[in-house]
């Protein structure tokens, strides 16, 4: 039996327009469930907020449904099993869920993964060992295929997806060109990850930095973010670069009008003359690689190999405020919230 009582959660208030508020959300009060007959109640320790979440605010046809109005907003949270009536799940142990922005919650053991602590933090799980890092190994595992030599670039570099890339594909032998908005981040991607070079992308001089940092070119441009990084790295791409299309959260909050942008003609002119290969992927299509994901950056982080930083906010109250800066860039790290101790 778990002895609180009281339970809270993040609903959907409104669905935004543009740039998410803080009104778009609610912060709701409910008691806290009892399980019955082959559940178990569960209680979040931390919750992960990640960019797809904008898309599913949005009432648009996508990948995945949209959140109701007025439902818990959606989200893979680290949870400990507070009490259980179902066979296999033991009181303490801890479990990966898609609970939501929840405090507690009931389930029946379907979509739940057992974690061990004494593997790797458990928030971990949530980052470089969950679904982030996974999708990093994946799209360059399955579209990137950096080779020795060649170079690989990526944005978001100082987050989980990025901080990845650059590191996997110096681990096959290239050169990891990163991204990052601001000088602290920049400084982290080159002197801590050690990325072989690295740009502000809100440098006025981006696109020339860019084009001298890479003075071979572009043979994987791993795409996180679209927008004006997307327009300076085309030009840049190889005879038969590699754009595995992960993220475009420069548009998430709705485009934004783009100066001297690629035409849609010249860009199907560039993919033909280049034999380029630009191809989208959502990690869960690619759940095949996961078995070698685990085992191999599993092996990096445990032995310090592979770096990664995180960003804990603490509170669920406190959520939508880091899911709005998320967006703009205000997180250093892959962003969790610490939601009880
Ligand atoms: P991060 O933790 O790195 O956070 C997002 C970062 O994006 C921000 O910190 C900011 O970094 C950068 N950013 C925001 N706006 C812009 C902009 N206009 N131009 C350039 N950079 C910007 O995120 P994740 O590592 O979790 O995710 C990275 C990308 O991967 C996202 O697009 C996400 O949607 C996508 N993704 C896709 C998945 C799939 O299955 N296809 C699964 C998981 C993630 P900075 O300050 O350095 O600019």
């Amino acid at each position: 039996m778990s002895s609180e009582t009281q339970a809270r959660r993040i609903v959907l208030a409104a669905r935004p327009q543009g740039e998410p508020k803080n009104t778009d959300f609610r912060l709701e009060g409910f008691a806290v469930p009892a399980p019955g007959p082959g559940q178990v109640l569960l209680k979040t320790r931390f919750l992960s907020l990640d960019p797809y979440m904008r898309g599913r605010m949005n009432d648009s046809k996508s990948y995945a449904p949209s959140v109701a109005l007025n439902d818990p907003m959606v989200g893979e949270v680290v949870a400990e099993v507070v009490d259980s009536q179902l066979d296999g799940f033991a009181r303490g142990e801890h479990v990966l869920a898609h609970l939501g922005w929840v405090s507690h919650g009931l389930s029946d053991g379907k979509g739940l993964r057992k974690i061990d602590a004494d593997q790797a933090p458990l928030q971990s799980y949530l980052g470089v060992l969950g679904m982030p890092g996974f999708t990093a190994y994946a799209g360059l595992r399955e579209i990137g295929k950096p080779r020795a030599g060649e170079t690989v670039v990526v944005a978001a570099a100082s987050g989980p997806v990025g901080s990845l890339v650059g590191q996997l594909a110096q681990r096959a032998g290239a050169r990891a060109v990163g991204i990052a908005g601001g000088a602290r981040k920049c400084q982290f991607v080159k002197d801590v990850l050690g990325f072989d070079a690295v740009l502000d992308h809100r440098a006025e001089d981006f696109p020339a930095a860019l084009a001298a940092a890479c003075p071979d070119g572009i043979d994987v441009y791993f795409e996180n973010v679209g927008g004006a990084v997307w327009q300076a790295v085309f030009p840049l791409l190889n005879p038969f670069g590699r754009v595995p299309v992960c993220g475009l959260i420069a548009d998430y909050n709705g485009s934004p009008a783009l100066p001297d942008g690629i035409s849609v003609p010249a860009l199907m002119r560039g993919i033909l003359t280049r034999s380029l290969s630009i191809r989208g992927f959502i990690n869960y299509d690619l759940d095949t690689l996961f078995p070698d994901f685990l085992a191999e950056v599993g092996a990096g982080v445990r032995d310090g190999s592979v770096l990664h930083r995180e960003d804990i906010v603490d509170g669920l109250e406190n959520a939508p405020q880091a899911f709005i800066g998320l967006l703009k860039g205000s997180n250093f790290g892959k962003l969790l919230v610490k939601v009880a101790d």
